[in-house]
């Protein structure tokens, strides 16, 4: 198992089997296009102004692909060829780029706007041939107090390595930055390509939600392109991604993104060579990446197909213009950062589209050490639940009744949250005929149930509170695996918030809490959920581990946690707990 830094938060990629037996499945599996099981069925909805080509597929050949570049120019310097650049002596300046812009802004400015990059695409990329009359398209940047070298870089290899033709226009979208060299600046330097690259401003902060869907708007080619401020794209990225929606205008495309360091913008491929992810999600709606299902890629002869993917992480992938504005673009109501990705997707497939990842387009991305902006005016001094009110936006929007519990039932406090008015999302749906959320999940998501079960519900949830000491169960802000601690009661964010399930499982986020006479401490959940070890005992307020029999203690003069023999006079054993405060 892996973890990775990526969007939102930390992802867990979970490999399923061992790769020798999934290379023996795949082998014995071979099925070709044809065997193709029955798409899912459209709703009649129709869009207006384009049309789909659905006989267009791309075809492999060994010959060269049509839209492969002829020659690689290497630009000699730091960071050349993607390799990891470390500036030596500048401590301070990476310090202050890191802690301004959450990325190392002094060594992008040493690098060449048009350094090459790894070619980090399946060998077999190179031969796919693509139809010659893909849609036109429009590039979206949407951008708040980005690094301009990081920003420009991301310009400039969409020019240098889109087709000329294909590539209608770049839009740039500034979500009202304050950074000067983001004004006049920017206009200037950005003339050199003679209006092929716009600029457009909002005239107060609007988040990147909105400043997306603001772009599609004013964008006029027929497909849209979206990408993060600070990206490269990599060699022949484009036409694979249009492939697929030059076919069916209901398909969205998202490319494989790689990671690109934060530091030394080092360019290396985020997965195993070979194997291919797709995007889930957890009960908390934590964005997760699995490797392809077997029903998944079973469907497909070529490891460098495009194929069905569940959701996406949001911040880079391309749709029809008109189809994304006819599907409402993303719901208005969702706040600066966050569930929008969850959103386009359930609205998608549950409306008749689908969602693809292309592993022959391959997109860099910079993963910033810690979110450097503020939500500013929108968030209110919220921005924790904010993320939390976006996501309770959505699984009223698209859940079933039976799936937003086991959405309460991990995030407890989203319940008394106030999410704003979703009529009209509501009414969106009903007007485009969209499927259940259970058809999405048996037909589209299955894999979800296998990585994260349906949860029990609650017995108890909110802060632990210890009764010698007064002190509460804290994470103290670390990720699994970690110890847990205690600190004052403040009853915010998640750090104190537990949950006591019916199955015995003490959970903390997506963690489990383990215990043993030394210690507590947060651990992967163990699939299946009937092994719970914790009881709670109410007569004396004890936390009983069932498997030990013993019960959690505070041991006072250290101020360690761990399991020790029961005894109903013990204060420093007795914990309450008690529902903490929704908002924050
Ligand atoms: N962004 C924006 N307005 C905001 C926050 C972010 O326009 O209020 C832009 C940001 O500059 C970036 C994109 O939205 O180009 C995605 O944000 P970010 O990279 O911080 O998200 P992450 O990749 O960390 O999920
Ligand atoms: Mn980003």
């Amino acid at each position: 198992m892996r973890i990775t830094n990526v969007r939102r938060g930390r992802i867990i990629r979970i490999s399923s089997v061992c790769a020798i037996l999934l290379l023996l499945i795949y082998a014995l599996n071979k099925w070709s296009r044809n065997n193709i099981e029955a798409q899912p069925v459209i709703s009649d909805y129709k869009a207006s102004s384009y049309k789909s080509h659905p006989d267009e597929y791309p075809v492999l050949k060994t010959e060269l692909g049509n839209f492969e570049p002829k020659d690689r120019i290497v630009v000699k310097g730091p960071g050349q060829e993607g390799k990891p650049y470390h500036m030596v002596g500048r401590d301070n300046d990476i310090a202050d780029s890191e802690s301004i812009y959450g990325m190392n802004i002094a060594a992008s400015d040493d690098i060449a706007m048009n350094r090459t990059v790894p070619d980090t695409r399946l060998d077999e990329c190179k031969y796919w041939h693509y139809p010659v009359n893909l849609p036109s398209t429009s590039v979206i940047i949407v951008f708040h107090n980005e690094g301009f070298s990081v920003l420009m870089r991301t310009v400039h290899t969409v020019i240098d390595r889109s087709p000329p033709n294909i590539l209608h226009e770049i839009v740039l979208v500034d979500d009202y930055s304050d950074k000067e060299n983001l004004g006049e600046n920017l206009d200037k330097y950005i003339k050199r390509w003679n209006g092929k690259v716009r600029l457009i401003r909002n005239t107060q902060r609007e988040g990147l939600i909105r400043t997306r869907s603001r772009g599609a708007q004013e964008a006029t080619g027929d497909v849209i392109v979206f990408l993060d401020a600070h990206c490269e794209v990599n060699v022949n990225w484009l036409p694979p991604l249009l492939a697929p929606i030059y076919r069916d205008y209901r398909i969205m495309t998202v490319p494989v993104i790689d990671g690109i360091d934060h530091r030394t913008f080092e360019y290396r491929p985020v997965y195993q060579h070979g194997t291919n992810y797709r995007g889930i999600f957890e009960w908390g709606m934590l964005y997760k990446e699995n490797e392809v299902p077997d029903r998944e890629s079973n469907l497909h002869k070529h490891k460098s197909e495009p194929y069905k993917s569940p959701t996406h992480a949001g911040g880079l992938f391309a749709i029809n213009r008109q189809y994304f504005l006819e599907i409402g673009a993303y719901d208005p109501g969702l706040l600066v950062w966050g569930g929008e990705n969850f959103e386009l997707s359930f609205k998608i497939w549950q409306c008749g589209g689908s969602i693809e990842w292309v592993p022959c387009s391959r997109v860099g991305h910079v993963y910033r050490a810690f979110m450097p902006y503020s939500f500013g005016n929108l968030a209110k001094n919220r921005k924790g639940s904010l993320i939390t009110i976006n996501y309770k936006r959505v699984i009223e929007t698209w859940f079933d009744e039976e799936h937003k519990e086991y959405f309460y039932t991990r995030e407890p406090t989203a319940r008394f949250l106030d999410m704003g008015d979703i009529t009209e999302q509501l009414a969106l749906k009903d007007r485009l005929k969209c499927k259940e959320f259970s058809w999405f999940m048996e037909n589209v998501a299955y894999d979800v149930y296998d990585k994260f079960p349906k949860l029990p519900k609650n017995t108890h949830w909110g802060m632990v509170k210890n009764k010698a000491s007064g002190l509460c169960l804290d994470t103290m802000g670390k990720a699994a695996p970690a110890y847990i601690g205690t600190s004052s009661c403040h009853g915010t964010g998640h750090s104190q918030l537990f949950r006591l399930n019916e199955a015995g499982q003490l959970g903390v986020g997506e963690r489990c809490v383990e215990a043993d006479t030394e210690s507590l401490k947060q651990a992967i959940c163990r699939l299946g959920t009937v092994d719970g070890p914790w009881r709670y005992e109410e007569e004396h307020n004890q936390l009983i581990h069932r498997l030990h029999g013993y019960c959690l203690t505070l041991q006072a003069h250290a101020r360690t946690l761990g399991l020790a023999p029961c005894d109903p006079n013990n204060t420093y054993q007795k914990w309450t707990i008690t529902h903490q405060k929704a908002n924050w």
